[in-house]
């Protein structure tokens, strides 16, 4: 069955070199008891280990079936320990936070044998040493020689070819050895059993064949022999333990240590909480930043007039003052503020260019244009002229001369931006409905109320309402009013003279193809009052109502007219260029806008809008350039990445206890391989590979990862209550901190990975460890 042929081996302990096996040559029968005397130190264990596979020879060779095992690899090794051999040692060695049947099937377990025949199997080799009774207890809970019995039948669950037991009964007395003796004898009826013993008594009672050692070589032998071995097939069935075998293996040892796993996962998740919270405060705060950002620019938008003051000349000029007077005489000359303004040609292909810009940088453009409405309204089943100013009707000119003046936003009640990308998102943004419904269309105005719900009285009046201050409406009252948008062709009539004159019968134009109609499809309030003041209250429109009475009034009679003369059509009168430039503008004469209002995205993004303005008037001569005004320029684009910078710093500090916490780890997986060195011994002894052990302590640093990922999740989320009371008690904010779900899954997957690294090095070694050297530890 076996045979030892010339085998050497040695240990090298500093200088001194022991010769634990001195060219020991020994056979061994298919069955047969053989026990190994000798005096301690003398290298029968050392013997055992080699033959059981658990050491290596330096030297000779071990047959197996008369197979040399010279070329053995560390797999057919692990194979031949798990199905030939099974292994006794003087303190039982019992896996004690597994249960009893667990231990018993560990070796079935490792060369994966399914659950029924494994625990058929098991049950039997227990019911064979005489435990039938005590299968359900913990190993703890049985006496030295109910252990015994527990550690034979492991190593016979899988019905071995070999039992070999190292002093089986050293630790027990000697009625109870006497019993395990007889069980072993039993179990020798059908194998081949070698046994170490220090009792000659023993041996002499029991074994069949005994063999005396001393300085690591067989002094004689009271059974030799000498026949060739049977050259038997011989395989091996390879071992391999699954993720969920070392799942459950450290599992059960770490529910063994219950208080010590809790402040291990709690010290551990302290990097976890902190960075955790850190973030969600971040999130939180960035949130708040973001819309205090938009809210501001919301009321800032970046402003291109037609007339306005160019910062760059503004600021050559100053160096005009340091000059100082010479002569005496005196130099006409006009004001800073003059010279700096600057007007702008707001030209289609300017418009074009504005247009390209990335809808990405700015969502919203407001483009207005100084052309007047002609509108009227059927008040008490009377059309009359209205208008949608916020002037006061009583106060301002009359007549002609009134529609004449009006340039800018006072006659044109408020211009909202169409949504780059076709859609209403400037009033859904900033303003809620509280009656009727967003606008759709281009012919559907809103009404414009104030945070108080309170609505311009002079909007009120110059719609043609009878009102008086203080007077109160209900939605209802308002909401659908209708007016009707009547084109300059149907409005005003040539005189002979040439002269235009508005026309008063109104209901006559209120029939007419080209008249339109507006209605006031909802009312609107702004929705925080940071963004109070964008559109005053009153009437607004779409931009594209603008366009719309452009498009129909450029051909139109008065305005064809009013471009070839230089008094005015309507009086007469003659005028000086600007004003005729403002009534052609109000005629809608002039496609060039008055105001153009562009919204960034977002306050990062108003960086890249005024870079794109500032390339259209790159290499331009300075009539030719376009300037810009900047309301929002005051805000500090310091806050974002302040904000930036702070957290970094803080998830920094966080780091270094999650970097604390994985060299905790280390150390306490460290620990719990030098306190599990013998169930790695015994595990190596049942069969498992190396990477089996690196398995079972990765799965316990895995656990140990994850459970302090969740856990501090979880802290973190508890925490971010208290916190958020606090901020909301000292800064009003309310709802600051906000644990963001991807981020929480990474933090514990980062948990666990930075774990099982810490814990990987000590589960190499354990891995590393010699089996014999594990098993010899007490
Ligand atoms: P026995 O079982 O007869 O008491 P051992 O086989 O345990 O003897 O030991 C034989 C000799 O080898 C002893 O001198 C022992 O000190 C030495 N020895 C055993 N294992 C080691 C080891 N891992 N390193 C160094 N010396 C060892």
């Amino acid at each position: 069955m076996l045979k030892l042929s010339h085998i050497n081996k040695v240990y090298h302990v500093g200088d001194t070199v022991t010769k634990a096996q001195n060219d020991v040559s020994v056979q061994f029968r298919q069955q047969e008891f053989v026990a190994i005397l000798g005096p301690s130190g003398s290298g029968k264990t050392t013997m055992l280990n080699i033959i059981g596979g658990l050491d290596r020879y330096d030297s000779g060779d071990l047959l197996i079936k008369g197979k040399s095992t010279k070329n053995f690899k560390d797999s057919d090794w692990d194979a031949y320990r798990n199905n030939s051999v099974g292994f006794i040692f003087q303190s039982y060695n019992l896996i004690s936070h597994l249960s009893i049947m667990e231990n018993v099937e560990m070796g079935m377990t490792l060369s994966g044998v399914p659950a029924a025949k494994k625990w058929q199997m098991a049950t039997e080799a227990l019911v064979r040493v005489g435990l039938k009774d005590q299968i359900h207890k913990q190993p703890n809970q049985l006496s030295g020689g109910q252990m015994q019995r527990v550690a034979i039948a492991r190593a016979i669950a899988n019905n071995p070819e070999i039992l070999l037991a190292d002093e089986p009964t050293g630790a027990l007395d000697s009625e109870t050895s006497e019993e395990i003796m007889q069980l072993i004898r039993d179990l020798s009826k059908d194998r081949l059993v070698i046994m170490v013993t220090h009792n000659p008594d023993l041996a002499h009672q029991y074994a069949d064949r005994i063999i005396n050692f001393a300085d690591g070589q067989i002094q004689d032998d009271s059974n030799a022999f000498e026949g060739e071995a049977a050259q038997d097939d011989f395989s091996l069935n390879n071992t391999k333990m699954s993720y969920w075998t070392a799942m459950k293996l450290s599992y059960t040892n770490i529910r063994t240590k219950k208080g010590r796993t809790f402040l291990t996962v709690f010290a551990s998740s302290i990097g976890i909480i902190g960075i955790a919270v850190v973030l969600a405060l971040s999130n939180g705060f960035q949130k708040q930043v973001d819309q205090t950002q938009s809210d501001a620019l919301s009321t800032m938008p970046v402003t291109i007039s037609q007339v306005s003051t160019d910062p760059s000349a503004m600021a050559s000029n100053s160096s005009t003052k340091t000059k100082t007077a010479k002569g005496n005489t005196i130099t006409a000359e006009k004001s800073d503020q003059d010279k700096a303004q600057h007007t702008n040609k707001i030209t289609s292909q300017y418009l074009d260019y504005l247009n390209k810009m990335p809808k990405k940088d700015a969502k919203n453009i407001a483009i207005s244009y100084g052309t007047g409405m002609n509108l009227i309204r059927q008040v008490d089943g009377k059309y009359k002229s209205v208008t949608f100013s916020n002037t006061d009707p009583d106060k301002a000119a009359s007549g002609a001369s009134a529609m004449m003046s009006s340039s800018g936003s006072g006659i044109n009640g408020s211009v909202y931006p169409v949504d780059r990308n076709g859609k209403q998102s400037f009033l859904k943004t900033y303003y809620k409905v509280v009656a009727g419904s967003y606008p759709t269309k281009a012919t559907d105005v809103v009404l414009v109320l104030n945070k108080d719900n309170s609505l311009n009285i002079n909007a009120l009046k110059n719609l043609g309402f009878n009102v008086k201050e203080g007077q109160k409406y209900n939605y209802k009252d308002l909401v659908g009013t209708t007016v009707k948008l009547v084109g300059n062709d149907d409005y005003y009539t040539k005189l002979p003279t040439g002269n235009f004159i508005p026309e008063t019968d109104y209901s006559t134009m209120a029939t007419k193809a080209a008249t339109q109609t507006l209605t006031v499809k909802g009312i609107i309030r702004v929705k925080s009052s940071d963004s109070d003041g964008i559109l005053a209250s009153g009437v607004a429109y779409s931009a594209n109502l603008t366009k719309k009475v452009l498009d129909a009034n450029k051909n139109s009679a008065i305005v064809a007219a009013q471009k070839s003369s230089n008094n005015s059509v309507v009086t007469g009168q003659s005028m000086d260029k600007a004003t005729r430039e403002s009534t052609l503008a109000t005629l809608g004469g002039t496609s060039e806008p008055t105001n153009i209002q562009i919204y960034p995205t977002k306050f990062k993004q108003k960086d890249k809008v005024l870079n794109y303005l500032d390339k259209y008037n790159k290499g331009k001569s300075t009539a030719n350039k376009v300037v810009y005004t900047d309301l929002a320029s005051t805000i500090s684009t310091m806050t974002g990445g302040i904000m930036d910078a702070i957290t970094y710093v803080l998830i920094a500090f966080a780091g270094i206890s999650l970097v604390t916490s994985m060299i905790m780890i280390a150390i306490i997986t460290y620990t719990s391989v030098l306190e599990r060195t013998k169930e790695i011994g015994v595990l190596k002894a049942l069969g498992a590979r190396k990477k089996d052990i690196t398995r079972v302590f990765d799965a316990e640093t895995f656990i140990l990862g994850f459970g302090a990922g969740v856990f501090g999740i979880f802290v973190a989320w508890l925490l971010t209550f208290p916190i958020n009371a606090i901020l909301a008690n000292v800064t009003g904010l309310s709802g600051v901190a906000v644990l963001n779900p991807t981020q929480a899954i990474v933090l514990v997957i980062i948990s666990t990975v930075l774990t099982m690294l810490g814990g990987h090095i000590p589960a190499r070694m354990a891995a590393k460890k010699d089996a014999a050297i594990a098993l010899r530890a007490e």
